[in-house]
């Protein structure tokens, strides 16, 4: 299933996020410059690039926890960034996932993975409850569910919080460095489980530096450079012919390392 995602053609696929000329500011500071890209079905996009480059910004800005200074982000061909729209309803579709967890400390796991589908989805206890435990057993911690977030790894955290995003079974998720926090260690287990995920065809969107997970598990990069993106295209061609000088610098200088 994966081989067949990776290989059709992207745009013969439906839409589920458009984003248009989005520029951001703070203040004078320009983050972010006519960003540009499309997220189709099905999709694992990667956004690489340097500290700085306006990565986190970008799925800040997709996921509404920053307003673009200009710009379009349309979610199933209607623009999310009107008054009135629905900020928690939209969340619960598209998902966060962050490199800090972001578990809530006072809650047990199970808990934490029902808590939004009752407030947000308006789920009875028994189906949350259900669905919490199906998505533990899928990242591999239903033996946890009665531990608290400060008894657990960090590798386990995030397993976590993965299981809680996808509880609310969103139609995109997003991940901001999800494996930067974690000792060397904890990094293998948090990726696998985002195999898992790309094998299931669930649409993501990955800001990472993991450049093996980029280039295998991705049927799409994007590099972002100083806001603006420098290059997209499906990771075989940008990594082994990158066209930018920056893409270029990019990958030179983390292969050297
Ligand atoms: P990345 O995730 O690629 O490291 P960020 O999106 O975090 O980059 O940051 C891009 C730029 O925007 C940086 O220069 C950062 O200092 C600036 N920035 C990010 N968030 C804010 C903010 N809330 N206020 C002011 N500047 C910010
Ligand atoms: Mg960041």
């Amino acid at each position: 299933m994966r081989t067949m995602t990776k290989t059709a053609s992207r745009d013969l696929r439906n839409p589920i996020l458009q984003i248009h000329h989005l520029s951001k500011s703070f203040g004078n500071h320009e983050v972010l410059r006519d960003i540009d890209f499309t997220v189709y079905k099905g999709d694992v996009i990667s956004i690489i690039g340097s500290s700085g480059s306006g990565k986190s910004t970008l799925l800040r800005c997709v996921n509404l926890l920053e307003t673009p200074t200009r710009g379009e982000i349309l979610f199933q061909a209607q623009n999310i960034l009107h008054q009135g729209m629905d900020v928690p309803a939209y969340r619960a579709k598209v998902g966060m996932v962050f490199q800090s967890f972001n578990l809530f400390s006072n809650m047990t796991v199970l808990r934490n993975c029902e808590v939004g589908q009752e407030k947000v989805l308006k789920r009875g206890r028994d189906k949350a409850r259900e669905n919490a435990l199906k998505y533990l057993r899928k990242v591999g911690m239903s033996p946890y569910i009665n531990a608290y977030p400060r008894q657990l790894s960090g590798g386990q955290k995030q397993r976590v919080a993965i299981a809680r995003a996808l509880a609310m079974e969103p139609e995109v998720l997003l991940f901001d460095e999800p494996t930067s926090a974690l000792d060397p260690e904890m990094v293998g287990e948090v990726l696998e489980v985002m195999k898992t995920l790309a094998r299931d065809g669930i649409t993501m969107i990955v800001v990472t530096h993991e450049m093996a997970f980029a280039r295998d598990v991705s049927n799409h990069v994007v590099f972002m450079a100083d806001g603006v993106i420098c290059e997209q295209s499906d990771p075989e061609r940008l990594f082994t012919s990158p066209k930018n000088k920056r893409t270029q610098d990019f990958l030179s200088r983390f292969i050297q390392q």
